[in-house]
């Protein structure tokens, strides 16, 4: 009900703030496995139910569970919509769009206030399960994704690049080494900078510090 109260209001903020050539469908469907994925032939994002049930199987109660469900579905779809965005407004990408898309996912949940960082939180947490359980060969440096690791670290940096001092646990655990960290602060205003250029001919209004 949280993750459906906050997917409105984003897609009705998404929908205000750019001005698409193309309707995109928002979708959720059973698929047969745990995942969300972009069709562009028929420009549709689509959420499987059987990932918001493996989520809820393996967190409801569970503290902090409902932050890892919640940001996981959100974040899912995020990604998804940042591959449609890419799709529909022709976006230049260079680099893995993998990592592009998680770059824009974490820049409209970090918007969200305090909820969307515990939302970006949970989503860490679930991505370092993952990690844990991936069993890695040679194939997966091959993969079109990231390491799941690597995702969780870029995570972590962009949360602490937006703002040093707002969690100041990231650096007095050491959550990431001092050679990353160090630089996480220009890393998060370049991707975000990047992203407000790559969208702004696309604004119905041209607005500040809104990806
Ligand atoms: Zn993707």
């Amino acid at each position: 009900l949280v993750a459906g109260r906050f997917l409105d209001t984003l897609a009705a903020r998404l929908n205000q703030s750019l001005a698409v050539p193309h309707d995109v469908i928002l979708a959720t469907a059973h698929c047969g496995e745990p995942n969300a994925s972009y069709e562009p032939d028929i420009r549709r994002v689509t959420l499987c139910y059987e990932l918001i049930e493996a989520l809820r199987q393996s967190y409801a109660g569970q503290e902090g569970g409902e932050y890892v469900v919640t940001g996981t579905v959100v974040f899912a779809l995020m990604h998804e919509l940042g591959h449609a965005l890419v799709d529909v407004l022709d976006l230049p990408v260079t680099g893995r769009e993998e990592d592009a898309v998680d770059q824009l996912a974490t820049l409209l949940l970090l918007e969200q206030g305090p909820a969307g960082d515990s939302l970006l939180s949970g989503v860490a947490a679930w991505l370092t399960l993952m990690a844990e359980a991936d069993e890695l060969d040679d194939l997966s440096f091959a993969s079109d994704h990231g390491i799941g690791q690597q995702r969780v670290y870029n995570l972590i940096c962009w949360i602490y690049g937006r703002d040093p001092n707002r969690y100041p646990e990231i650096r007095d655990e050491g959550w990431l080494p001092a050679t990353r960290r160090d630089r996480c602060p220009a890393e998060y205003r370049r991707l975000r900078d990047s992203w407000q250029r790559l969208l702004a001919p696309h604004r119905r209004i041209p607005s500040r510090g809104d990806p």
